[in-house]
């Protein structure tokens, strides 16, 4: 048992306990030990599943867990006395103990004074890092009055000296150069999004991480990590106050690639949710079942519940191009339209969702970011909702109220799944594979009913163009339909005071409960295959509103709306339980695309559907005339020093262009800085023509 193992020989006598740990290395742990001793001293930890310890001496295992300063010293001192044969003689090595009891792993948000110098486990996703620093283990100081050379442990952060000398006095001088030290790291942890139901407040915990678990963690990732919890005291004005900050002393962290919790489906859960996929009226009660008490909006709904579906996930050309899976959303509409109503339910029911709004979100808060830390010395990174929603969904509300700064921001996020970051020398690149269900209100904050909706989008066209699915959301009068919203709306608030039959109406068919787990089930467990009828049906959709727009000189679809059919119906038959996506999921796709083209694409004007409104910014038609008036003030140019706004007009008129549509213009080639006005009354155009 012992040949490898030999006890040294002891010369201060060993506590019970002590010798406990020492028998439970050389019974259980040989063969890890083995391997750290050849890996010894670039390898400096033992990694112990603590099940192990709980098996061999209980008693160990809960003194560990209650009073873990004194046992891990116990247990290193232990591991320090064995003896190995080899060269390396002892080990000086850290023992890290993971996989504890369930009822050990605390949320973030309910770590409390209880908890204090505990040994705990908690599961989160790091939100923050700094770099790592330098930072003393052992700080050594030197009597100023009889020369006495001693040292002390800092406590974290804080450089305690010693209490007295054995002279009797405490005069000390800091031998800084004497000093020993470690790496170290900060982060920070919250809880995991999926595990917040609704909106609840996220809070964090410091983490601090030290030698050679450093440069593991990254903002973004999830972990589940044991240790210590500490308090740490925070000074005001320089005096001590009574609250303290908490502070989580890493001994164990591993990556964990735990699934949201809804995928626990007991056997009989499972067979409803099977039963569920198969009833013939499945999409009309999910659409029912996600936010019945707002009134309407059937093809929005069908299209969160695609959204939540999802596309097949990360699909990689074999030429290494990632097709993204996620698909975005867009609702753009008059105020009071229940948009926000929408994202905030959306975001209940989907497993994994955070809610943010416009208003108030800083580019960093959504995205990621590089900051100098707080003593303005080493970087820390920052996670935003985007990359800690990773692999679900960010609501965002109010799209329309953020800087222009944080919007473009969203760019990389929304196409290509990661957020980069190159400031200052630090390069690198969080994953965000997040899809976004978005809000905003249309420029002017109402629709003009007069003008096509695509006019009125104040969304940069870059940015608009990578949502699959715009919605124009019209508050028309319209008795019948008003009347019938109003009718719904009191129906909730009878319901909601606890009356009769009426909650059937506006409760979902679907509990919310239930519905995510469906949701979670089939993200799960489908990624279904397109059929070559699908793919025909698809390519066949595609090409006519290519021929459409090819015999009218037009392109009205880009190929980006391939992409986003072919997710839309994956996520449909995703949502079937399906293998396959078949021509009833092609159609399905196809028909909330074609709603939304006609709903959001239409140029008024021409009555043709124009997807370079979205990716250009103006309809074709709209291009063609700001040109022609362009061409008028050049072609005067060449007479003349500047041109008279009233001739320009003139010469539109006679070419079709109706006087208030030529001022408009006008106006816009001088926004675009294309003209510029002398004085007033008079344009030129910007560039000089040289011929
Ligand atoms: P928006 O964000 O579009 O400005 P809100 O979501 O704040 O609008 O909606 C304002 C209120 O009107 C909400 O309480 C919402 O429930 C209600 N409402 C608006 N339209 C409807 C509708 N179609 N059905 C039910 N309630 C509605
Ligand atoms: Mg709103």
């Amino acid at each position: 048992m012992a040949e490898t193992l030999q006890k040294m020989a002891e010369e201060t006598p060993k506590s019970d306990e002590g010798r406990r740990f020492e028998e439970f290395f050389q019974e259980v742990m040989r063969h890890e030990l083995a391997e750290l001793a050849e890996q010894y001293p670039q390898q400096r930890s033992l990694s112990i599943d603590f099940q192990k310890l709980v098996l061999f001496d209980h008693k160990l295992a809960d003194g560990l867990l209650e009073r873990p300063d004194h046992f891990l010293k116990v247990a290193e001192e232990a591991l320090e006395g064995l003896q190995f044969p080899t060269a390396v003689g002892s080990l000086k090595a850290h023992v890290r103990f993971r996989n504890l009891d369930e009822d050990r792993v605390i949320m973030v948000q309910n770590l409390g004074a209880q908890h204090l110098d505990k040994f705990i486990a908690v599961e989160g996703i790091i939100s923050l890092a700094t770099e790592i620093k330098p930072v003393i283990k052992r700080a050594h100081f030197e009597c100023l009055h009889c020369g006495l050379k001693s040292y002390t442990f800092p406590e974290k952060n804080i450089l305690k000296t010693p209490d007295y000398c054995r002279c009797g006095r405490k005069d000390f001088k800091h031998l800084d150069k004497e000093d020993e030290f470690v790496n170290m790291q900060n982060a920070q942890m919250q809880d995991l999004v999926e595990k917040l139901k609704g909106n609840s407040p996220t809070s964090h915990i410091s983490l601090w991480v030290e030698d050679d678990l450093v440069n593991q963690v990254a903002p973004g990732e999830k972990f589940l990590v044991t240790g210590i919890l500490r308090k740490r005291p925070v000074t005001k004005d320089r005096k001590q106050t009574s609250v303290y900050e908490k502070l989580l002393e890493i001994w164990h962290l591993e990556r964990s690639e735990k699934e949201f919790e809804e995928l626990e489906v007991t056997a009989e859960e499972e067979a409803e949710l099977v039963a569920l996929s198969k009833r013939t009226d499945l999409f009309e009660t999910i659409v029912k079942s996600i936010a019945p008490s707002i009134y309407g909006y059937p093809e929005m709904k069908l299209a969160i519940a695609l959204q939540m579906f999802g596309g097949n996930t990360d699909k990689i050309l074999p030429d290494g191009k990632r097709v993204r899976g996620e698909i975005h959303a867009l609702l753009i509409g008059d105020p009071g339209t229940a948009k926000t109503a929408t994202l905030q339910y959306a975001s209940r029911l989907a497993p994994k969702c955070i809610y943010v709004s416009g208003k108030g979100t800083s580019g960093v808060g959504l995205t990621a970011s590089a900051e100098k830390d707080e003593f303005g010395e080493g970087w820390v990174l920052k996670a935003g909702a985007l990359v800690l929603a990773s692999g679900g969904q960010v609501a965002v509300d109010e799209l329309d109220k953020m800087t222009e700064d944080d919007r473009s921001a969203m760019h990389e996020a929304l196409e290509s799944g990661t957020i980069s970051i190159a400031k200052a020398g630090i390069v690198t690149r969080f994953n965000a594979r997040t899809s976004v269900l978005a809000a905003a209100n249309p420029k002017l904050g109402r629709f003009n009913p007069a003008e096509p909706p695509a006019n009125q989008f104040e969304i940069p066209p870059t940015l608009l163009s990578r949502f699959d699915l715009v919605f124009p959301i019209k508050d028309v009068l319209d008795e019948v339909q008003d009347s019938k919203v109003a009718e719904h709306i009191l129906k909730g608030h009878r319901a909601s005071l606890g009356s009769d039959q009426e909650k059937m109406d506006i409760s979902p068919e679907i509990s919310i409960e239930k519905l995510r787990k469906y949701i979670a089930y089939a993200r799960r467990n489908f990624s279904p295959v397109l059929t070559l009828e699908a793919s025909a049906k698809i390519k066949e959709y595609y090409l006519r509103l290519r021929k459409m727009g090819m015999k009218q000189n037009y392109y009205p679809v880009t190929a980006r709306q391939i992409e986003g059919l072919i997710r839309l119906a994956e996520a449909s038959a995703k949502a079937r339980f399906s293998k396959h996506v078949m021509m009833i999921d092609a159609d399905r796709a196809i028909t909330l695309t074609e709603y939304v083209l006609r709903t959001v694409f239409m140029d008024r004007e021409t009555g043709r559907i124009d997807s370079d409104i979205i990716n250009i910014g103006q309809p074709k038609s709209k291009i063609d005339r700001a040109r022609t008036v362009l061409e008028i003030i050049e072609d005067k140019e060449r007479d003349v020093d500047m041109v008279s706004v009233e001739e320009v007009v003139k010469e539109a008129e006679s070419l079709g262009i109706e006087e208030k549509k030529a001022r408009e213009i006008l106006d816009q080639l001088h926004k675009q800085a294309e003209i510029f006005r002398p004085k007033s009354g008079f344009v030129r155009t910007s560039r000089k023509r040289r011929d």
